[in-house]
């Protein structure tokens, strides 16, 4: 049985419905003004090269590192292939 569960947390009590609202106001609103957006498919096209010398276009990159911090599917892929190439941080 391997045990690879950290935790990680960060995952903050609702306190206010209000500041929900807001937030996702926000969020709507940002995804707007964004000209880019990627979608799974399109991440995993560019995550051998994010692991591995890193992303050229830094706008890409953070494209990338966006939509990890949204997708837990895809950080799972990368934690994968992470490991797949021998990469710990
Ligand atoms: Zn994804």
């Amino acid at each position: 049985m391997s045990n690879i569960d950290k935790g990680g947390g960060g995952r903050e009590a609702d306190t206010t419905m209000r500041a929900r609202a807001a937030e996702q106001t926000l969020a709507h609103a940002l995804a707007h003004t964004r000209e880019r957006e990627l979608d799974c498919d399109e991440l995993l096209l560019h995550v051998a090269d994010y692991l591995d010398s890193g992303i050229d276009d830094e706008e890409l990159e953070e494209l990338v590192e966006q939509h990890l911090s949204i997708c837990p599917d895809c950080r799972e892929a990368v934690e994968i292939l992470r490991r797949a190439l021998g990469r710990t941080e």
